[in-house]
C-alpha cells in the first residue's frame, strides 16, 4: 500500500486538486516539476508544488494573491537569518513558537494570508530594529 496521502482539496472551492506536469500551468516552462492543480483550473486558479520525490504537496493550494503574499513572506523572513539577525535554525524556532506551530507546519507554503502579512509586518519591524533596509 502506498503510504502517499489522498489528494487535497481545493480550499476554494472544495474540489480534489489533480497531480498535473507544471507545463499545465507554466505553459511556457516544462520544469519537470509536479504540480497539485485544483480539477476547476482555470476558473478556479489554484495550485501548490509537488516534492519532487515523494510526491506530496508541499503546502496548501494558493490561488494568485496567496502564492505571491507567500513569496513576499518568505522573502522578509529569509531576509532574517541572511542579515544573521538569528541563526536560520532560530528563525525558524522564533517561527513556530510564534504562531504555535508544530516542525511539520512551520513552512510558509501552508501559510495563510492572514499569517503571511503578519509575518511581513514582524519580518520588517525585526530588520528596521537592526537598521536594515528591506
Ligand atoms: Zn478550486
Amino acid at each position: 500500500m502506498s503510504k502517499r496521502k489522498r489528494n487535497p482539496i481545493c480550499p476554494y472551492c472544495g474540489s480534489p486538486a489533480v497531480l498535473r506536469p507544471d507545463s499545465f500551468v507554466h505553459k511556457d516552462a516544462g520544469r519537470g516539476r509536479y504540480l497539485y492543480v485544483c480539477s476547476h483550473y482555470p476558473e478556479c486558479d489554484a495550485y501548490v508544488s509537488a516534492n519532487e520525490k515523494t510526491r506530496e504537496p508541499m503546502g496548501t493550494l494558493a490561488n494568485g494573491d496567496l502564492r505571491h503574499k507567500r513569496i513576499e513572506a518568505h522573502r522578509a523572513f529569509d531576509q532574517i537569518w541572511r542579515h544573521r539577525i538569528m541563526s536560520r535554525a532560530n528563525a525558524y524556532r522564533w517561527l513556530r513558537e510564534k504562531y504555535g506551530l508544530r516542525e511539520d507546519q512551520a513552512h510558509i507554503a501552508c501559510f495563510s494570508d492572514y499569517i503571511c502579512d503578519d509575518l511581513i509586518r514582524e519580518c520588517q519591524k525585526a530588520l528596521r530594529a537592526n537598521r536594515i533596509a528591506s
